[in-house]
C-alpha cells in the first residue's frame, strides 16, 4: 500500500496510531537539528518530524521544498506551545521512522503558499504547480461541486442530460466563430459551438422534453476579465414550458448551488423586475441589488425649467449620494469628467447644507433653479443635510447609463456584507436599436420570441417591442439568459422579413432548424447559465481565471503549451490552407 491515511485528515483522535503519508514538501523548517517538514497533499498540510540522528533519516538533510515522499511513523500529539489552531491538523504531528523520496523538484518559480501577488504569466506557464496552492485547489473543488450540485438538481427535476456535437455549422449567439477546417473537404470549415442552441431546440422537436448539458461554449470575441474564448454553461431547455417554468427550474439549480457553497445564503424567491425597471432605476440591465441608491425621476421638477441643462431634456435623473456632501472639488469635478467619459453631455453637482437648520441645495447652479425646483430636488430625492446629489439630462439610455455607472462605482465599494442578491429581469426588448439602414438589430437570436401582447405593433414599432426574453443576474453580473423561442412559422417569417433576411439565408444559416419546424415543434423555452461566472462569485473570486484550471491569458494565449501556434507545412498541405503573409486586419 502506498499510504494509509491523507496528511490533511489526521486529527487528535488519531494520536497514537501508525501512519504512511505521501505528499509534496510544502516547508521545511530546522530546529535543533530535527526537521520539520510541512508535508502538502489534496487534503492539506501536516507537519512532519524527522530527526537525522535516527538511523536511516540523515538524508533528510538533501530533501528541498516540492520533493515528494513517502513517510512512516507515529502521529503524537504536538508538545505543549506548539499547537497551531490555525490548520485543521495543528494539534498533532507525524515523527517519522523511515521514509522514501519518491520524486525530487527543482526550486519552483514562485512560492507556492496562499498569495496571489505572483505575475499570473508566471502562475499560467506553471499552472501544474499554481493548482497545488491552497486557494486553487479549494476553487476547483467549488467548481465540481457546483456542477454535481447542479446536475442532481436537473436530474431530481426529470431533465435528461445530452450531449451535443462539437463539429457543427455556425450557431446564431451573435459572435465571431472559431472554425475548424475540414481535411475531408478541403476549403470547408465546421465551427465550434457558440452555445448548443440550435440542437437543444433540435432536442425539443425530437421529443426529449427537458435537456440539460454542462456545455462548452466557445466565442471568439475579445477578452476581458470576465471573459474566455471558451466557457462553460449549464444548458436547459424545455417543451410546454412557460418562461416561469424555466425560471422555476433554474431557480431549483441555483438554489442547489447555493445550498452547499453558501448554506443558509439561498433565496427563498428570486425577485424579477421588468428591464425597463432595471434600466429606469438603476440603469443597467443587471442591476446590483446589493446597495439601493436609485435613480430616481426629475422629470416634472423640471417640466417647464428655465435651466438650459435641464430644459426640454427627454430625461432628468438624480442620484443621492448619501453622506459624500462635503467631498473635495476635486472628486466632484472627477465625477463631471467620468459622467463626459461615459457620454453624458455634463453632470450637475449639489451639496445638501444645513442652512439655518432647513437642508438647503449648494452648489454653482442653484443660482438658476427656482425655489421650487430646489426643493422638488430635495423632496424627490429624499436627500438630507450631508449628501451629494447628482443629476443628468438628455435622452434616456444614455441619462440612466451614465447614472447608473456612477451609481455603481460610487456605491459598490461600500458594500462590505458578501450577500448574494439574485434577480430575474424579464422582458428585455426584442431589438437593441435600428442599423443604418433601418434595420432592426436583435437583441438576441432571432428565434426569440415576441411578446404576444407586441406582436401587433411588431413591424409597426419595432423597438418598442418586448421579447420574452430574461436574464438572471447576481451581485450585479450577468449570469445568463434564456428565452422562450419561436415555434411558429408564420411568427418566424415575420422577423425574418425585419431582420432582412432572406429565404436563402435562412436556408443557409438554419436550414436545418426550419426544416425541422416543419414537422410539428413544440412550444419551448430555455436558459443558460455561465458556470465560471457563478463559481467565482461564489468563490469571492474577482476574475474567471481563478476557477478555470488552465485558462488563456486576455490575448488568449495560453503561456504553458504555447497555443495558439503555427502547424506544420504538411498540417496545412492536408487541410488545403495557404498562410497569407502578413496577418490581415478586419
Ligand atoms: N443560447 C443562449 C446563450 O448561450 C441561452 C439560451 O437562450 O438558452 O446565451
Amino acid at each position: 500500500m502506498m499510504r494509509t491515511q491523507r496528511p490533511g485528515v489526521l486529527r487528535a483522535e488519531h494520536i497514537g496510531t501508525r501512519s504512511t503519508i505521501c505528499g509534496w514538501v510544502a516547508h521545511r523548517r530546522d530546529h535543533g537539528g530535527v526537521a520539520f517538514l510541512d508535508v502538502r497533499d489534496a487534503t492539506g498540510l501536516l507537519q512532519v518530524v524527522v530527526d537525522p540522528a535516527k538511523a536511516g533519516l540523515d538524508a533528510v538533510k538533501q530533501v528541498r521544498n516540492e520533493w515528494v515522499l513517502r513517510i512512516e511513523g507515529e502521529i503524537k500529539a504536538r508538545p505543549d506551545g506548539t499547537v497551531n489552531d490555525a490548520m485543521p491538523t495543528g494539534q498533532v504531528e507525524l515523527v517519522a521512522d523511515s521514509f522514501e523520496v519518491l520524486s525530487e523538484s527543482e526550486p519552483p518559480p514562485f512560492p507556492l503558499d496562499d498569495r496571489v501577488d505572483v505575475d499570473e504569466i508566471l502562475r499560467l506557464r506553471h499552472r501544474y504547480l499554481d493548482l497545488r496552492r491552497a486557494p486553487m485547489q479549494r476553487n476547483l473543488r467549488n467548481r465540481a461541486l457546483v456542477n454535481k450540485a447542479m446536475r442532481a438538481a436537473m436530474d431530481d427535476q426529470d431533465f435528461v442530460e445530452v450531449e451535443t456535437p462539437m463539429l457543427i455549422a455556425s450557431t446564431p449567439e451573435g459572435s465571431r466563430d472559431f472554425v475548424v477546417p475540414s481535411r475531408l473537404h478541403p476549403g470547408s470549415f465546421y465551427a465550434l459551438p457558440q452555445s448548443p442552441q440550435l440542437f437543444k431546440q433540435l432536442l425539443m422537436v425530437g421529443g426529449f422534453d427537458r435537456y440539460y448539458q454542462i456545455a462548452r461554449c466557445l466565442r471568439d470575441e475579445d477578452l476581458r476579465a470576465d471573459r474566455q474564448f471558451e466557457f462553460m454553461q449549464l444548458d436547459i431547455e424545455m417543451t410546454f414550458a412557460s418562461q416561469f417554468d424555466v425560471q422555476t427550474a433554474i431557480g431549483n439549480a441555483v438554489r442547489a448551488v447555493v445550498d452547499v457553497l453558501r448554506p443558509g445564503d439561498a433565496p427563498e424567491e428570486i425577485p424579477r423586475m421588468t428591464w425597463r425597471d432595471a434600466m429606469n432605476n438603476y440603469g443597467t440591465d443587471k442591476p446590483d441589488l446589493r446597495f439601493e441608491m436609485r435613480l430616481l425621476d426629475l422629470s416634472a421638477v423640471f417640466a417647464t425649467t428655465e435651466f438650459r441643462a435641464f430644459a426640454g431634456a427627454a430625461c432628468v435623473k438624480g442620484v443621492r449620494v448619501a453622506g459624500q456632501g462635503e467631498a473635495s472639488r476635486n472628486v466632484v469635478d472627477g465625477l463631471v469628467e467620468r459622467a463626459k467619459q461615459l457620454g453624458a453631455a455634463g453632470l450637475v453637482w449639489m451639496r445638501v447644507r444645513d442652512v439655518d437648520g432647513v437642508a438647503t441645495l449648494d452648489s454653482p447652479v442653484v443660482k438658476f433653479l427656482t425655489a421650487e425646483e430646489q426643493s422638488g430636488i430635495i423632496d424627490a430625492l429624499s436627500a438630507t443635510v450631508g449628501d451629494l446629489v447628482l443629476i443628468a439630462a438628455g435622452e434616456w439610455k444614455t441619462t440612466v447609463g451614465v447614472l447608473g455607472q456612477l451609481r455603481l462605482e460610487l456605491g459598490r465599494p461600500a458594500v462590505t456584507e458578501g450577500g448574494l442578491k439574485f434577480l430575474w429581469v424579464v422582458d428585455f426588448p426584442l431589438f437593441d436599436g435600428l442599423a443604418d439602414d433601418g434595420t432592426p438589430i436583435p437583441a438576441s437570436h432571432p428565434f426569440t420570441m415576441p411578446n404576444p401582447d407586441d406582436l401587433e405593433i411588431l413591424e409597426i414599432d419595432p423597438l418598442a417591442v418586448r421579447a420574452e426574453a430574461y436574464d438572471l443576474v447576481l451581485n450585479g453580473w450577468e449570469l445568463g439568459s434564456g428565452s422562450v423561442r419561436i415555434h411558429r412559422r408564420d411568427i418566424q417569417a415575420r422577423i425574418f422579413a425585419l431582420l432582412g433576411i432572406s429565404p436563402e439565408q435562412q436556408q443557409q444559416r438554419f436550414g436545418f432548424l426550419l426544416d425541422a419546424f416543419r414537422f410539428g415543434p413544440p412550444p419551448h423555452a430555455g436558459f443558460a447559465i455561465g458556470i465560471d461566472r457563478f463559481v467565482a462569485i461564489m468563490s469571492g473570486e474577482e476574475n474567471i481565471r481563478e476557477v478555470i484550471a488552465f485558462p488563456k491569458t486576455q490575448s488568449g494565449a495560453d503561456p504553458m503549451t504555447n497555443a495558439p501556434s503555427a502547424i506544420e507545412e504538411v498540417q496545412l498541405r492536408e487541410l488545403g490552407l495557404n498562410i497569407r503573409k502578413a496577418p490581415v486586419k478586419s
